[in-house]
């Protein structure tokens, strides 16, 4: 995932990217930074934790001037305390914010080797700035360098670069993740999604399309076409990464995960006395499915607000105990009741697991878990911190096996068609492949990490780590 903001030719640009990065929390939680220029010198502050843990109030008296970029890290690869963003160099004059991931670093590895850049020890962001920076220092302009560059970014991105004096915004040809521009006073500024527009009080322009590059200079916005575009958009951004108050390709998402529970009902009618979302990635869905049925909307689980999303605890074992300091069942909403419990999706198992065994533990006299997705069956490469397919317990187990495992009566996930449907808008322009094993952008190497046999890892003894 991640999140990248930016601010261009705007009053303290740092701490409006600061507001920005703290909408877009939802996007990473691991470490947040801020890479500033005042038309002379680029000032950085970066570190590991929440964005409000990161910056104090100090941190902007350095942060100086009216350009800045910003990153918030959610860890796909490398130690989980390493890898902070922006990328940027000691006294150098770029900087780079990169949502995203390169599965195939071969090309642009071979190429730094090439000009004799030394990569050793370089994640895929870290090469990337290399890149630019090869170019910049030959005398290239931003544009030109960042053009040369993009046919070696063999990968997913959506980045923010940053020099003295100018900001460039770049998407790769798929548009695998999302990034708008919005208008602030006289200046840009340049998100992840619509809904740190509002937060920083910016009106939504549009969409940076896939394939272009669009230059912020003294002289306006400038937009080039770098790749010849074919949108893919990560269909799980509408699933569960986004916010559900952002907008996507003109959807809202809120309306769009309200859909896939209003089709969910219409796909599989449960007999129940009452709709429980896990929240909050749940609720839009089980509104949606409320609305259809006509069974009664209820909060069954409270969330502990103030606990960051489970995925970010590195070990399983610390996973398993985040989910029971995150929900609290309501005993006097669950006692004696057919529940069904919403959400949207299954990766390794452990959350629906908990969830169901709390709901019983509550007095419940059903529990029918409903998936607002598909199962999830292929890891992801583009960005998603899902990288090996035998954790992935919808890979290893069948239907019945997950119900049984998880503990619930019943359990049904949203039918492609429907999930697809629900949207709105044509199966061609989703990247659909932590579903359906399709990878629009080559994954390189990374292929080897892929079995497309369901149960192959049960064949060779292997079983997922939740079982
Ligand atoms: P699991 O316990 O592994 O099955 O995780 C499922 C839960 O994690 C669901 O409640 C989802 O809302 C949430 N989830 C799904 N995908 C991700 C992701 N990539 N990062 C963090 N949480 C996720």
């Amino acid at each position: 995932m991640c999140a990248v903001f930016g601010a261009f030719n705007c009053k303290e640009a740092a701490r409006v990217t600061y507001f920005g990065l703290f909408a877009l929390q939802h996007r990473g939680q691991e470490s947040s930074g801020i890479v500033s220029s005042d038309g002379d010198s680029l000032k950085i502050h970066k570190g590991t934790g929440l964005v409000a843990q990161v910056f104090r109030e100090k941190d902007f008296l350095h942060l100086k001037g009216n350009l800045a970029i910003g990153h918030n890290r959610y860890a796909t690869s490398g130690r989980s305390d390493g890898h902070t963003q922006p990328v940027h160099r000691k006294n150098s004059i770029l900087a780079i914010s990169h949502n995203g991931n390169l599965p195939s670093v071969k090309k642009i590895k071979q190429f730094l080797k090439e000009k004799s850049v030394d990569c050793s020890g370089l994640n895929d962001s870290e090469l990337m700035y290399e890149a630019i920076r090869y170019f910049l220092l030959k005398g290239f302009e931003l544009e030109d360098a960042i053009k040369e560059c993009v046919p070696y970014f063999s990968g997913v991105y959506c980045l923010l670069v940053m020099t003295k004096d100018k900001i460039a915004a770049i998407r790769d040809a798929c548009g695998i993740r999302p990034m708008v521009i919005g208008k602030l006073n006289g200046g840009f500024v340049i998100s992840s999604e619509t809904c740190a527009l509002n937060t920083v009080g910016a009106q939504f322009i549009r969409e940076i399309s896939p394939g272009e590059m669009v230059i912020f200079t003294k002289s306006g916005m400038r937009s080039y076409k770098v790749l010849p575009p074919t949108q893919k958009i990560d269909i799980f951004e509408f699933v569960y990464f986004a916010r559900p108050d952002s907008v996507i390709l003109g959807k809202s998402v809120n309306e769009v995960r309200k859909n896939f529970g209003r089709r969910l009902a219409v796909e599989y009618p449960v007999k129940a006395d009452i709709i429980v979302p896990v929240p909050d990635s749940g609720i839009p869905a089980s509104l949606g499915y409320s609305e259809v049925s006509g069974i009664p909307f209820d909060f069954g689980l409270i969330k502990n607000r103030y606990v960051h999303r489970t995925f970010i605890q590195p070990t399983q074992k610390l996973r398993e105990k985040d989910v029971e300091m995150k929900l609290n069942p309501m005993k006097h909403v669950l006692k004696d009741k057919r529940v069904v419990v919403i959400d949207d999706s299954i990766v390794r198992g452990t959350t629906s697991k908990k969830i169901v065994s709390m709901i019983r533990a509550a007095g419940a006299r059903q529990v029918h878990l409903l998936i607002s997705s598909p199962p999830v069956k292929y890891p992801d490469f583009y960005g998603i911190n899902t990288p090996n397919q035998k954790d992935l317990i919808a890979s290893t187990m069948t239907d019945s096996e997950i119900t049984k495992f998880i503990g619930a009566d019943s359990l049904y996930y949203l039918s492609f068609k429907g999930m697809i449907d629900a949207t709105g808008l044509q199966e061609s322009i989703f990247c659909t492949s932590c579903f359906s094993g399709e990878y629009p952008i080559d994954i390189g190497e990374r292929m080897k990490n892929i079995e497309f046999e369901i149960n192959i890892y049960r064949k060779n003894n292997l079983l997922p780590l939740s079982a």
